[in-house]
């Protein structure tokens, strides 16, 4: 059966890389966070394509997400996990030679125990409270951590997006105060911190959502299109309707696609009869409901009858669609659907 082709320009997300890489001082380092499947375009062959162009630290959100990436990059590059080292993590964060950023003390005595000499970073939670270490407990752990010597000491920042938020200021204080004189590589920003500017940049940015031009660096390029197979065209008469519960009923005599994906694909119920699909760059709305598998479109004014229709292209990023939906483009990309069939463009080393 035909399938929904997502197509993935990884030379689009190595420029986006390489533009994020331009804002900070050659002293900074510029990681890769490749967590939730690369934000769902595919962690391995994401990762591959930026280790091709010189990206040496990457990150995740879990140990299991982690040791998978070692899988595909192999040795060499940096694997920091965020969540840190919870139970049962051990195997993973050893045997694949991950570097857990530790939140508690209770990861810091898990991790001394169970794997003694292994490499570890630092969160500290600089005011986002979420993850890691309170400025209490990082000044009382801090001497007995340093001698065992972080390979990171890591914050994140909750409103990067605002920047004119004082919140972000609040935090880069907070951080350099509980991080000055250590001499361990410091981490604060991702893409939005970056934006921020030089002070929030520190010895090594992280950015995520950035490498695929979405907001807050929405100048980037786009690497997405989402080709939908038509399954079956229809003509339909006045008073006739489309779809569940009757929320569209036809004027006039017209041609109605039905294409295959639906909101078990990520694409959000809530787009039904607002958002559009395209052939090219002729607009083609959306009919009434989005159902679980399905989305009926009106073709009507097509030149030509489709084999297939565009969600996301040059027409309509992974913003735009959020913008419709009422979501932010991180949630569009990361509920693309496993069923897409993924072809890559582009990213050799
Ligand atoms: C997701 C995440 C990032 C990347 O954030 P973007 O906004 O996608 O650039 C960086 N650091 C941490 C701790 C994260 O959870």
């Amino acid at each position: 059966m035909a399938k929904p082709d997502l197509h993935i320009d990884l030379d689009a997300v190595i420029a986006n890389w390489r533009a994020l890489d331009r804002m900070s001082s050659a002293a900074v380092e510029t990681g890769a966070v490749v967590k939730a499947d690369a934000y769902g375009l595919g962690a391995g062959q994401v990762a591959r394509a930026l280790a091709g162009a010189g990206v040496r630290n990457f990150f995740t959100a879990t140990a299991d997400e982690g040791a998978e990436l070692r899988r595909a990059l192999g040795p060499g590059p940096t694997i920091s996990v965020f969540a840190g080292h919870m139970a049962g993590d051990a195997e993973a964060i050893g045997g694949a030679q991950l570097v857990p950023m530790l939140n508690s003390l209770d990861q810091l005595t898990l991790h001394f125990e169970a794997l003694p000499g292994a490499p570890f970073g630092i969160q500290l939670d600089t005011g986002m409270n979420r993850l890691g270490l309170e400025a209490a407990e990082w000044e009382a752990a801090a001497g007995i951590v340093l001698e065992a010597g972080p390979t990171l000491l890591m914050s994140h920042l909750a409103c990067s997006d605002e920047p004119q938020h004082p919140m972000n200021i609040f935090q880069c204080e907070e951080f350099m105060r509980l991080t000055e004189d250590t001499g361990v590589p410091r981490s604060l920003s991702a893409t939005g911190g970056i934006l921020l500017g030089p002070e929030f940049h520190f010895e090594l940015v992280r950015p995520g959502i950035g490498l695929h031009g979405c907001a807050p660096f929405d100048q980037g390029r786009k690497p997405l299109r989402l080709s939908l197979p038509v399954i079956q065209i229809r003509e339909i008469h006045a008073g006739e309707t489309v779809g569940y519960s009757n929320t569209f009923i036809a004027e006039s005599s017209m041609l109605v696609a039905t294409v295959s994906a639906g909101y078990a694909d990520g694409l959000l119920r809530s787009l039904s009869g607002r958002a559009h699909l395209w052939q090219g760059l002729v607009p083609c709305p959306i009919l009434g409901r989005v159902s679980m598998d399905l989305i009926t479109v009106d073709v009507t004014h097509l030149a030509d009858t489709p084999t297939h229709l565009d969600m996301l292209g040059e027409k309509q990023s992974a913003d735009d669609l959020a913008a419709v939906a009422g979501t932010i483009g991180y949630e569009i990309l990361t509920g693309l659907s496993p069923r897409y069939r993924r072809v890559y463009h582009g990213g050799a080393a």
